[in-house]
């Protein structure tokens, strides 16, 4: 195994210190929410999976943030199908993989979608305003944004986790999970 398992007691450190800025915010969406639209349950539910989130640990939980919002039954009946689906357990089994920046930057959030790349679909003033969160310095942040509008969404990905693991990172970022594993590595070693 390349990670170790995360498991939920843990999962709140860990999205704080090495989940990718699009992750982060799905996160952060669903906790204040309750509620995630389709395409962000699931962005965020596969890269869970790819973090190596249980689907027992997995379910309670998605259960755990939806029940606030529609109740446990609604959940059981409308919502914990898909999850099941997401790791193979449903219909035809296929053991769907954890979304690409490439197909995180191309997808087309509407309103009230919180998935997609904010360095893409995150407006100048709030995505400025998610860097500093993260712990982006200002003189940092003038690179990434420089990278924002050459539309080098990657590259100021990549700028990000520089500054934020206060370390070069010569790879390039091109998947969220890249990012998770490479960060706790990071912070492991
Ligand atoms: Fe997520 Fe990739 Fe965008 Fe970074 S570049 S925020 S990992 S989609």
């Amino acid at each position: 195994k390349e990670f170790a398992e995360v498991s939920i007691k843990d999962i709140d450190q860990v999205a704080k210190s090495s989940f990718p800025l699009c992750m982060r915010h799905l996160f952060e969406k669903l906790r204040e929410d309750h509620h995630l639209k389709h395409g962000g349950r699931m962005q965020l539910g596969l890269f869970l999976k790819g973090v190596g989130l249980k689907l027992d640990d997995a379910l309670a939980f998605w259960k755990a943030e939806f029940s606030q919002k529609v109740g446990a039954e609604r959940f059981d009946k409308e919502y914990a199908y898909s999850i099941r689906h997401n790791y193979g357990r449903e219909g035809k089994r296929t053991d769907y993989t954890p979304y690409s920046c490439q197909k995180i930057i191309s997808s087309t959030p509407g309103v009230g979608d919180h998935h997609g790349c904010p360095y893409r679909h995150f407006s100048e003033e709030n995505l400025r305003a998610a860097l500093s969160r993260m712990g982006v310095n200002s003189g940092e942040m003038e690179n990434v944004m420089d990278k924002v509008r050459n539309r080098h969404y990657q590259l100021a990905c990549t700028l990000t986790f520089e500054s934020i693991h206060g370390s070069s990172y010569d790879a390039g970022i091109n998947h969220p999970n890249q990012y998770f594993s490479d960060s706790q590595k990071f912070f492991k070693s």
